[in-house]
């Protein structure tokens, strides 16, 4: 992505503004507008179907608008000339299904997107991906292809190799929905420990305790809608509109 000049930090590092997105007739998202400054960490709760994963993926392009703008670094993600690429550099995406190389050990897996897709060099990306392996506490399993490893380990093994293209916004999709309950924890630690160094992190989590233990804003989506957001306390201690207070009354 070409460097935006006039971008500086006290600008939103993340902009969207009034995104609309229909799939045929049904407008899953009907005018969003989040802002997120670089370090800070919001997360992105509401209902299944509400929009949230729709809503993750117009981020780094996954997913076009029908309207409205989403800006990353001031520049136009959904704009037609934008090198598509560079911007998937620069905005990693986990989700939920980590889709791992099978036949790939896990050292090949976090190296490969830097050396085949950006053509880096290899000791460089080598040298970061053992760096980003003991920081998800996997130094030790590099060597292990990913069905010697728990669905916990596979998840950080998919944060590593998404850290190794050194995006600078991370976006994580429901990341431990699909986890058996005592590998959750260790992949929570892992986004606070990337939260704590000041990566900027966009979350849908269902996972309201460490919702409200990361994030320095909470928004609630309903039916395509920001229906509430603000600083987690407020959010989960004292929500405003009736269909937070529902959704928080069944989840909490
Ligand atoms: P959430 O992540 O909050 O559960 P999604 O963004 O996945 O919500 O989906 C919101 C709505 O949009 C759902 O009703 C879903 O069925 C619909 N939807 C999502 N992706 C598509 C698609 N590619 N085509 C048609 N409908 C879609
Ligand atoms: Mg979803």
């Amino acid at each position: 992505m070409p460097r935006n000049e006039n971008w500086t930090e006290a600008q939103p590092i993340v902009a969207l503004h009034d995104v609309h997105k229909s799939f045929g007739t049904f407008e899953v998202l009907k005018g969003i507008d989040i802002e997120v400054m670089k370090g800070e960490v919001v997360c992105i709760i509401g209902p299944s179907g509400s929009g949230k994963s729709t809503l993750i993926r117009t981020i780094n392009g996954l997913t076009p608008v029908s309207k409205g703008s989403v800006k990353v670094e001031g520049i136009e993600v959904h704009d037609a000339k934008l090198d598509k690429l560079a911007l998937r550099r620069k905005v990693g995406i986990v989700f939920q299904q980590y889709n791992l190389f099978p036949h790939r050990t896990v050292l090949e897996n976090v190296m490969m997107a830097p050396l085949l897709v950006l053509k880096e060099n290899r000791s460089e990306v080598e040298a970061r991906a053992r760096t980003l392996l003991e920081k998800v506490k996997l130094r030790d399993k590099e060597d292990a292809y990913p069905a010697e490893l728990s669905g916990g380990q596979q998840q950080r093994v998919a944060i590593a190799r998404s850290l190794c293209m050194r995006p600078d916004v991370m976006l994580f999709d429901e990341v431990t929905a699909a986890l058996d309950p005592e590998t959750v924890k260790e992949v929570l630690m892992t986004i606070k420990d990337l939260a704590t160094d000041g990566m900027t992190c966009m979350l849908v989590t269902h996972e309201m305790g460490f919702a409200r233990e990361i994030s320095d804003r909470v928004y609630f989506t309903d039916a395509g809608r920001i229906v509430e957001s603000g600083p987690p306390a407020q959010i989960f201690d004292a929500p405003q509109d009736p269909r937070t207070q529902e959704f928080l009354s069944k989840v909490l």
